[in-house]
């Protein structure tokens, strides 16, 4: 698979600097901030600071630390948001995923029952 990352995308903008964001938490490799649509009370998006288009590029193309780190930025946010009664997560792929911006993200959801996984 070749993944052409476009760094005209919005997350790329709002990794620069040039678009603002509701920023929860930031290390060395990862940004959580919140959607600008939310979905459910919580709604945070956590994305690597590389450019990486989704998750199966993230996957097979992140060095160890961009993963960690990305991970570590997850568990910061599962513990500042504080949903004991759980929470969903989602990455969106390309076209059949749904996928609206091309840099990788993961959607975390909670605050409410988010309902069955997919609707039909
Ligand atoms: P996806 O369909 O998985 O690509 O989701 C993209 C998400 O990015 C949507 O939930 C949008 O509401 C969200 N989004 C788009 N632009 C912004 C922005 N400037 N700040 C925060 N969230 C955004």
């Amino acid at each position: 698979m070749n993944y052409a990352y476009d760094d005209q995308n919005i997350f790329a903008k709002i990794l620069r600097g040039e678009i603002p964001n509701d920023t929860v938490f930031e290390n060395e490799h990862a940004l959580a901030f919140r959607d600008i649509r939310p979905q459910a009370p919580v709604h945070v998006l956590v994305i690597p600071k590389g450019p990486y288009v989704s998750l199966d590029h993230f996957a097979r193309d992140a060095s160890p630390d961009e993963q960690v780190g990305f991970f570590a930025a997850v568990s910061a946010v599962c513990e500042a948001e504080q949903m004991p009664q759980g929470f969903r997560s989602i990455c969106n792929s390309r076209d059949h995923g749904h996928q609206e911006v091309p840099h990788f993200h993961m959607h975390i959801l909670g605050g409410k029952p988010t309902g069955p996984m997919l609707s039909v």
